[in-house]
């Protein structure tokens, strides 16, 4: 019994021996994130003007089940809305994607970026310029 046991666990062992290890070696190798992962948010604008596509509705803070969410409306002269503020608190956030999927003008997104530790509280709440900028590719 003992010797079979032994026998079983050398087979793996001697298995696994020559195969190659699969531990990734972070922070100088990254994994491939799946492309459906929700992690930081972003908010997105049109690539001719750079404005934000946000057109303030309020849905997004409205459904978000946490509350994290605080928009300051702008009315601009033609009657569009847009907001002058768009703060996403990512301490509180549950990363339940309900913001992006209620958005009707694919206004927030969330994008692959996942190391989000910090040691400060405060440096969790976004404001919509850094929401804006988290959108932006390394490039640009
Ligand atoms: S992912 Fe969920 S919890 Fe986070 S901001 Fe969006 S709706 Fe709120
Ligand atoms: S749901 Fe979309 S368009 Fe409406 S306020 Fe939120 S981000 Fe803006």
């Amino acid at each position: 019994m003992l010797f079979n046991d032994l026998r079983k666990g050398l087979t793996v062992t001697i298995k696994y021996l020559f195969t190659h290890a699969v531990t990734c070696q972070y922070p100088d190798e990254r994994l491939d994130v799946p492309e459906r992962g929700r992690w930081l948010h972003a908010l997105t604008t049109f690539d001719e003007t750079d404005a934000v596509r946000c057109i303030d509705c309020g849905l997004c803070e409205q459904v978000c089940p946490s509350k994290c969410i605080k928009i300051t409306p702008k009315e601009n002269e033609d009657h569009t809305k847009n907001p002058v503020e768009y703060e996403l608190d990512l301490g509180r956030c549950l990363f339940c994607g309900l913001c992006v999927e209620v958005c009707p003008e694919l206004a927030i997104e969330m994008t692959d970026k996942y190391e989000l530790a910090d040691y400060d509280r405060e440096k969790f709440v976004y404001t919509k310029e850094q929401l804006i900028n988290n959108g932006k590719t390394e490039e640009g």
